[in-house]
């Protein structure tokens, strides 16, 4: 089971809109639980309590 990263449903609920292409994930797509997020000048970090930090997957387009 997969879930959206953008509002922490199961991936087949979601039609992807939840999400902009450059906001940073919210949920863990593997638990579904909120991440923390820390939004840094080149980037963010996302991380799940459960599960290891997720790379940072965007750069902001300044
Ligand atoms: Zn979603
Ligand atoms: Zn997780």
């Amino acid at each position: 089971m997969a879930y959206c990263d953008g509002c922490g449903a199961p991936l087949e609920d979601c039609d992807g809109t939840c999400r902009g292409e450059l906001d940073p994930p919210r949920f863990c797509r593997e638990c579904g639980r909120k991440l923390d997020v820390q939004v840094t000048p080149t980037g963010y970090r996302a991380g799940c309590r459960r599960h290891p930090p997720v790379a940072p997957t965007g750069e902001p387009k300044l």
